[in-house]
Formats: C-alpha cells, structure tokens, sequence
C-alpha cells in the first residue's frame, strides 16, 4: 500500500495555512543521557552480551531469513539518525548494527550494546507487514543510538564505575569486573529493561529511522499498539512488555512527528519478501532446547 499526499491544491492551501506554524517547530534533538561508557565500550559490552546470547538462546540460520533482516537492517542503517549520537547533538559513524533471528514463541526483541540486534520470530510471524518488521528493528536500533542499556548502568554504579572503566581493560577481563557489580548485558538482563521515557525516545528516533528509508513511520506505533491490545490475552507477550513499557498515545506521538518531517511517498513493502518470510518464520522446524536461562539473580528487578 502506498499513502501519496492529495491534490496539489490541497497541498498549496495547507501549505500556505501551515507555513508560519511548521516555520517555528521542527523535528526534537534527542539527546543522549549520561554515560560513563565510551561508545567504544559499548561495541565492546554488546559483542561479549552477543556470544552469552548465543550460549542461552536458539539463534536461528537460515539464509533466506538472514538475508532478508540483513536488507532491512542495511535500508535503516542508511538513515543519518542512525549514526551514533553525541553528547552535543552531533552525530558520528554509525554503531555496527547486527540482527539475527531468535526461535522463541513469545513475542520480543531487543539491542545489545553498540549494535547487535536480536528479533525473536514470534514477532516476524506477529507483524502484519515489513514496515512493521522494519518499525522494530528501527526502536531497537535507536535504543543503541541512544546508548539507553550503558546509560541505565551508568546511572546505577555512579561510583563504582569510572575506575573500573578507567583500567583500561578490555573484553572478557571488562566483562567479569563489571559482573561482580551485577552489570550484564545478556538477554533479560534489566539493564535491557528500559523506562516509558526510553520508550518514547526510540519510538521518535525509530519513526525519523524508517521515514528515511522510505516506510510509513505509523506503523511501528500500529504494531506496538496492537501488540498491546493483545496483552493481557496472551502471555506470550509479558516479557515485550515488561522491556518496552508503553510511554503512550503512540500513534498520536507519531502522526504529530510526520508532519514535522518532510513530506513523502510511504511504502508498507519495498522488498516484497515479506510473506515469504513469515512463511519460513512459521515452518522453521522446532531446535533442539537449550538449557533453561538463568539469569544473575543481581540482574532481576526485585519486584
Ligand atoms: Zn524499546
């Protein structure tokens, strides 16, 4: 489905009764919030959490499937609001965005440090179109923009933290002394969990995303709302939830964003692979299990 602008008149007239109103408001500058961690070590955090996560989970691969979230990840990277934002609003290289396909029947995804990215296919086969596919790949992507897991952990271990990160240690060694402060960033790690304000900043900085890459912004807000719509029925989708909290009023947050941005042709499919995906998502044999997940008991929320 394409959704094209009206008539021409139409436009000049809104234009026109616009103008003075779209002449004093633009587009929000997301800030980063306060972070010990260098992106560096970001990157660094992320690629060790990624190996635990393929110790824990059953990583799916399959090449149609890789390929095809490789395509979409590859579109949004593209856009400059994926680049690694600074304290100072200035942008730098883009973090090095990885995704991969979890098996797992409940319904979630999420962002490690500094880049990798891991979707579970109970949320490919939940999705009514790529746009909504792309819409969360695109919050999780700016969830690592945003650097929202090392700034919780950072607002947690303010004291610890500076002289473990100034040791200048680096992988497995970093990783162990920031475990005995119960830092992971594995999956269900809290760290991972992230407050309705994070919410609301990745759904922003995920619409600007994918309106770059051509897609319909509002169809992240559709998706996540009618994940929430299920909720409550399902508990396959508790632990979505609990990762990415409603900040609400998506779909109104959105549409009051597009206006903002320059005004284009929208697609909900730009590859047409779409149903083929969710085809193989669906007929993917069942994995052998992995060993149950423990997570670190100093990683759980208490309550
Ligand atoms: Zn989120």
């Amino acid at each position: 489905m394409r959704c094209t602008n009206g008539g021409q008149r139409v436009i000049a007239l809104a234009a026109a009764t616009l103008l003075p109103v779209l002449a004093e408001s633009s587009l929000k500058q997301l800030k980063p919030g306060f972070n010990l961690f260098s992106p560096q070590q970001d990157i660094q955090m992320g690629q060790q959490a990624a190996k635990e996560v393929r110790r824990q989970m059953v990583v799916i691969e399959n090449g149609d499937l890789d390929a095809y979230l490789g395509r979409i990840l590859g579109k949004l990277a593209k856009s400059k609001y994926a680049r690694t934002l600074n304290r100072d609003g200035s942008r730098s290289q883009p973090f090095p965005f990885a995704i991969h396909a979890v098996y797992d029947k409940n319904i979630n995804a999420f962002a490690l440090p500094g880049g990798p990215i891991f979707i579970h296919t109970a949320t490919i086969d939940a999705a009514d179109n790529e746009a909504q596919l792309a819409g969360v790949m695109a919050h999780e992507m700016s969830h690592v923009v945003l650097r929202h897991s090392t700034n919780q952990a950072s607002k947690r271990n303010l004291v610890e933290l500076p002289a473990i990160l100034a040791g200048a240690v680096t992988g497995d060694s970093l990783m162990g002394q920031l475990a005995q402060l119960g830092i992971g960033f594995g999956a269900n790690s809290a760290l991972l969990k992230f407050s309705r304000t994070d919410e609301a900043q990745a759904d922003y900085s995920g619409a600007e995303i994918m309106a770059d890459a051509g897609y319909n912004p509002l169809e992240l807000a559709r998706f996540f709302e009618k994940l929430e719509a299920k909720a409550g029925r399902e508990g396959s989708l508790e632990q979505f939830l609990s990762d990415h909290p409603n900040p609400g009023n998506r779909i109104e947050a959105i549409s009051d964003e597009i206006q903002l941005m320059p005004r284009r042709d929208y697609t909900d499919d730009q590859t047409g692979q779409f149903p083929h995906i969710r085809d193989v998502v669906q007929h993917l044999p069942q994995p052998p299990a992995k060993p149950a997940q423990v997570a670190d008991p100093a990683e759980r929320p208490s309550n």
